[in-house]
């Protein structure tokens, strides 16, 4: 995963930081709000602080400041906004009106695209046109009734109705959206200028607190809860049972955004039990849970369900239960790393949907043990959609079969352990390149999958796998999935989805055809990469997530080492500094997911170490070696740090426990003693750990090096002519100070 930039919303731009601002009585309000007709549009209204947050999915949280009239105004969105809360007569507001002043636009046709579907519509005004500056698209479709359909990028559909010749208005209650069609040319409009009015009209999500229910990831800053405790812990109620197969079928509707299905889960009863928890938000209903054909009952805490069954179970056998469940999954929200359905659209307009799960957890989007440690041995993954849409998930398609004249259903095996959050759809009207990876007598199918006009970018694209692939065999080892393939798309964001790794949009912004192939080969580097660092060996707990970042991203600069040379790699290093203001490993037992160092510092540190080793074919063999023994395992920081320790025969126990568990990295501190005769040098380790040992390459005049060892005691060394400003640390090759 790799944190991506802002998309756009229908109709707030946040600028600048706010004044804050004591919190009122706002219980009323807390909960979800989507725009009456457009569910691209979702508020959440929350308080942190003591202060009340409107929280725009996609965009982030700004504070909201008490006006007069019992009306709230958001300073951060440009114009200002005022929010009127309304009808709480069942102890909640139902709704608000926003009133913003509205900005008046003019879209331009856009220029011709040989690479885009050809505009054929015989309408005047259909086509696709954009805003000057952003080229934010809008396309517009005309119906054969002769209203039209207005599609903005990323939003939902409306429909406008004849106003006039060349006008054509949307009515919601007091909003009001007229496009006003002009400059004729050719039998096509070139311009639309688009007025807008009145206020927009949010409605609660559902009746009860639980509808509105929108899951966000935990972070120090706003403490654990028991919603935390519940995913994070293995409780009795969790380790009485091993999950050996998911078999989850769903039926999804993008118009309505809603999805139904039953998720199958087969499991082995490791200790005999009556009850047991799996986790579903608690915002999608639960219809039915059934075993042996029976219904079971269950109750809801949170986000987990507790299932009752009418005997024991006993210790080492084999079951089966079935979910039955619907909802809306909560969209993705990228602006605070919450995980769910990006609903986007592409450059032609169709429908571009992902789903991103990391951190937030599986659980949002479908029932399942949401807990690392437990990943099912294989998953079959049924999706059924409106036939025009095509749905790439995990592992290999198995069969295709049309459902009524409306749908297609698609059936996806993946045939190893995957972990929940890798599980995913990708909606979209993708093209596929195939291709094969040879190494020795193994030969890995590929597949590259990509939106219809991108075509030569991924032929560079897919190149540059192959390159990755041919390298990493060195680096990692043999590609760890092999029976199911190796599958890579462009996907609204970036992220390693086991067997269908996205790489992100080719395009960025996404609605552009702007394409920057070195950042997108990285992301190759950096994904893929998570086939072996995260999807076969991964961590148990989400304190641990620095082991499959820190790898990830150490691949991403060994490979611009291998194309362009070991400067251009520090250099890359460099351009990304970490912080060094918190621990990489975060907090155990309460799905503690938390990025912001363990890339770069964590990057650093297995540079560190690499030049610790300080034998290239040594270290690769390290790297193969953790992939050999714990290919498609769970582990955590220890296993790994003992593994190093034995492979290395280093002292290297404390030299992890600095970089993981403390903020500071390694000082050396140096003083000459010239009293003896030649300059003896002094110098030890300041650390935090205790019996830190550690190499370290000194730089001295002439271009020479020393290379001596560490402790947290003073060791010396004779040193010759050389005056103390004059020996530098190598901090290319040594993350310290
Ligand atoms: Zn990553």
């Amino acid at each position: 995963m790799k944190p991506a930039a802002l998309l756009i919303s229908f109709c707030v731009y946040f600028n600048a930081s706010a004044q804050m601002q004591r919190r009122p009585a706002f219980d009323k309000a807390i909960g979800s709000y989507e725009l009456n007709f457009s569910k691209a549009t979702r508020f959440n209204i929350v308080d942190g602080d003591s202060l009340l947050y409107i929280h725009v999915i996609g965009q982030g949280k700004v504070p909201v400041r008490e006006g007069t009239d019992g009306r709230y105004v958001v300073d951060i969105v440009q114009p200002q906004a005022t929010i009127e809360f309304l009808d709480d007569s069942n102890g909640k507001y139902s709704k608000f009106l926003w009133r913003q002043e509205q900005r008046d636009f003019t879209w331009t046709r856009a220029a011709a695209d040989s690479t885009l579907q050809p505009d054929t519509a015989s309408s005047p005004f259909a086509g696709k046109y954009e805003l000057p500056g952003s080229a934010l698209p809008i396309f517009i479709k005309q119906n054969a009734e002769g209203t039209l359909r207005s599609l903005v990028f990323g939003e939902t559909p409306l429909i406008f109705k004849k106003h006039g010749d060349t006008a054509f208005e949307y009515r919601n209650r007091d909003f009001l959206v007229r496009l006003s069609f002009h400059d004729l040319k050719d039998g096509k409009y070139q311009k639309i200028d688009q007025k807008r009015s009145g206020f927009l009209e949010f409605v609660r999500l559902g009746t009860n607190d639980d509808d509105g229910y929108f899951k966000t990831i935990p972070n120090t800053k706003t403490g654990f809860s028991r919603t935390d405790s519940l995913q994070g812990m293995l409780t009795p109620l969790r380790t009485c049972y091993d999950v050996n197969y998911y078999n989850l079928d769903l039926t999804l509707n993008p118009s309505t955004r809603q999805l139904s299905g039953t998720n199958k889960i087969h499991f082995r009863v490791t200790e005999d039990f009556s009850r047991m928890q799996i986790d579903l938000v608690r915002n999608m209903k639960i219809t039915a849970i059934k075993w042996k054909n029976r219904p079971l009952s269950w109750t809801r805490e949170l986000n987990a369900v507790y299932i009752n069954f009418p005997q024991p179970l006993k210790n080492g056998s084999l079951h089966e239960i079935s979910i039955e469940y619907n909802g809306q999954p909560q969209p993705a929200d990228l602006s605070t790393l919450s995980g769910g359905f990006l609903w986007m659209h592409d450059r032609n307009g169709n429908d571009w949907i992902e789903v991103v799960t990391q951190g937030t957890g599986a659980s949002v989007w479908w029932p399942c043990k949401d807990h690392l440690s437990d990943e099912p041995d294989s998953m079959q993954i049924n999706v059924t959609l409106p036939k025009a849409l095509k749905n790439i998930s995990n592992g290999r398609l198995r069969k295709q079969t049309p459902v009524g004249d409306t749908a297609i259903r698609s059936e996806w095996f993946v045939s190893y352990p995957i972990n929940t959050y890798n599980v995913t759809l990708n909606i979209g009207d993708y093209q596929r390149l195939s291709d094969k990876h040879i190494n020795g007598k193994d030969t890995l199918d590929l597949s590259f999958y990509y939106l219809p006009y991108n075509r030569r970018h991924a032929d560079t694209l897919l190149a540059e796998l192959k390159k990755m692939l041919k390298l990493n065999d060195r680096f990692s080892g043999p590609y760890p999935f092999k029976r199911d393939g190796l599958t890579v798309m462009e996907a609204p964001y970036p992220m390693e989805h086991q067997g269908a790794v996205s790489i992100g949009s080719i395009n960025e912004p996404i609605f552009s055809s702007v394409t920057n192939i070195p950042a997108l080969t990285t992301m190759v580097w950096h994904e893929v990469g998570h086939e072996w660092w995260g999807n076969s060996v991964s961590v148990s707990d989400n304190a641990d997530i620095w082991f499959h970042e820190a790898f990830a991203t150490y691949l991403e600069i060994m490979g611009h080492e291998a194309f362009k040379g070991r400067q251009a790699a520090i250099k890359k290093l460099y351009s990304d500094m970490p912080s060094n203001n918190e621990k990489m490993v975060g907090e155990y037992d309460v799905n503690h997911f938390k990025l912001n160092s363990v890339y770069t510092k964590g990057a650093w540190m297995l540079h560190t170490l690499r030049s610790i080793v300080d034998n290239d074919s040594s270290f690769f063999g390290l790297l193969r070696g953790i992939q050999q023994e714990y290919g498609l395992k769970t582990i955590n920081s220890d296993t790994i740090i003992n593994y190093v320790g034995r492979y290395t025969s280093k002292p290297l126990r404390p030299f992890f426990e600095q970089y993981l568990y403390h903020a500071a990295i390694p000082k050396l501190e140096m003083k000459m003693d010239t009293s003896a005769n030649g300059n003896v040098l002094l110098y030890r380790w300041k650390t935090d750990v205790t019996n830190f040992w550690m190499p370290v390459r000194l730089l001295l005049p002439g271009n020479r090096s020393l290379d001596i060892v560490g402790t947290n005691t003073w060791n010396k060394t004779n040193i010759g002519n050389i005056r103390l400003d004059e020996i530098k640390l190598d901090k290319d090759s040594f993350y310290v100070e």
